[in-house]
């Protein structure tokens, strides 16, 4: 898997390219990450990127020369590609994206500054529009680091364990249960016993009672989805008559 990211601002990535499971994943060479500078395609001697907007309004657009040429000087590598423009009008990333995305062998990600790409970009070179959420950041380059971050541990081979993002939260819908760790005893608030017990299939079942009880709780929205076994909603319908 290989991202290209174009960006006026690529001195912001190294945070994301040399720390933690992404850094690893690029030391080892599961995946490519390259850092397109826009400006050194800039128009005329000042390597202008952007330009003040047609019909007049406040602030500047990022023209789309600049863009078309960094575009096109990044490599094709074989296989699928999308070009994702990072806008607040996009559809809306989350983690059912990121399983879809961790398909492809090449992202490139476009990321606006001011008031955004001139039109033409898009309506010509992007094959899909991304936003992280409802709201307005002042650039695409933290939604970038968002996206590559979230595609990144879902490529086969680069968290530790085969099975270690198949249970976290949003897979299947549902959110993770509680987790804990040493010490046993934490300002006299004890480990639920059951995590103690050895008894592994014990162990499975209660997590995902409590998965349940967690998504109930905090995301209701989410369980429509779920893909639920008769157990589970027979656990949900318990939980839903004792709220009542
Ligand atoms: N004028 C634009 C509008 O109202 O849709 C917003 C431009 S925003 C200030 C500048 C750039 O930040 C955008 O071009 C986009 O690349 C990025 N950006 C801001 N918020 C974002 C979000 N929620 N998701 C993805 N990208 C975002």
């Amino acid at each position: 898997m290989r991202f290209d990211i174009l960006s006026i601002f690529p001195e912001m990535f190294p945070f994301l390219i040399d720390y933690g499971i992404v850094g690893r994943a690029v030391e080892s060479g599961k995946i490519q990450i390259n850092v397109a500078n826009i400006r050194d395609f800039g128009e005329g001697p000042h390597l202008m990127t952007d330009d003040r907007p047609f019909g007049g309004g406040d602030g500047m657009v990022m023209k789309p020369e600049p863009i078309f040429r960094t575009l096109e000087s990044i490599p094709r590598v074989e296989g699928e590609r999308k070009v994702i423009l990072l806008t607040p009008q996009g559809q809306r990333f989350n983690q059912s994206m990121a399983r879809s995305l961790c398909k492809l062998q090449q992202i490139i990600l476009v990321c606006g500054r001011y008031e955004g790409v001139d039109e033409r970009i898009r309506s010509r070179y992007v094959d899909m529009e991304v936003s992280i959420g409802d709201y307005i950041l002042t650039g695409g380059e933290l939604p970038a680091m968002i996206i590559v971050e979230a595609v990144s541990r879902l490529i086969s081979g680069i968290l530790g364990g085969a099975t270690s993002n198949c249970e976290e939260s949003f897979e299947d819908c549902l959110l993770e249960y509680p987790q804990y760790t040493r010490p046993r005893v934490f300002q006299g608030d004890d480990v639920p016993p059951i995590l103690l017990s050895g008894d592994h299939e014990k162990i499975r079942l209660w997590r995902r009672a409590q998965s349940i009880k967690r998504t109930l709780e905090k995301r209701p929205d989410l369980l429509e989805r779920a893909n639920l076994s008769e157990r589970d909603k027979s656990i949900l319908e318990e939980l839903k008559q004792k709220k009542v």
